[in-house]
């Protein structure tokens, strides 16, 4: 995260162009915080700590199988949660996507689990997905390249 502290800039970027009538210049001191990644900027420095933690460039957020691997299986789930600490008993069930790699068989979750605090992300049976991989394999592998 870079800080600026161009009070032009900040006013220029956040309330995008000037008004036409200014009768008097108002000059404000502010200062902004922009994103390593992607150049959005914002005032608190909480809200940009987020947006960094969380957006999709965030090389901790880049993972392997995401880029089209072969290796990666995406299917439905069902899960049913008991209702045994619900007031109303009855529980509940839906659909779930779950994530596995076709090389460990392992089944794995990415930072949009994380930021959803999804359940599989501490369920101990599942994997944070690589940013590198051994087993990454890319679409072009499929490409039959025998008859060349
Ligand atoms: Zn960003």
């Amino acid at each position: 995260m870079r800080i600026c502290r161009c009070p032009n800039q900040a006013t220029k970027l956040l309330t995008g162009p000037a008004p036409i009538k200014w009768k008097k210049m108002k000059i404000e001191q502010a200062t902004i915080y922009r994103c390593d990644h992607c150049g959005k900027v914002q005032f608190r420095k909480g809200d940009m700590t987020k947006h960094e933690k969380w957006y999709k460039l965030n090389p901790t957020n880049l993972h392997a199988c995401f880029k089209f691997c072969q290796n990666l299986i995406k299917s439905e789930e069902r899960y049913e949660v008991d209702g045994g600490y619900s007031a109303y008993g009855n529980g509940y069930s839906g659909m779930r996507t779950v994530f596995t790699c076709k090389v460990t068989g392992m089944e794995m979750y990415s930072f949009i689990a994380e930021r959803r605090k999804l359940p599989v992300v501490n369920d101990g049976n599942s994997i944070r997905m690589p940013i590198q991989c051994d087993h990454y394999k890319n679409p072009e592998n499929l490409i039959d390249d025998s008859n060349f």
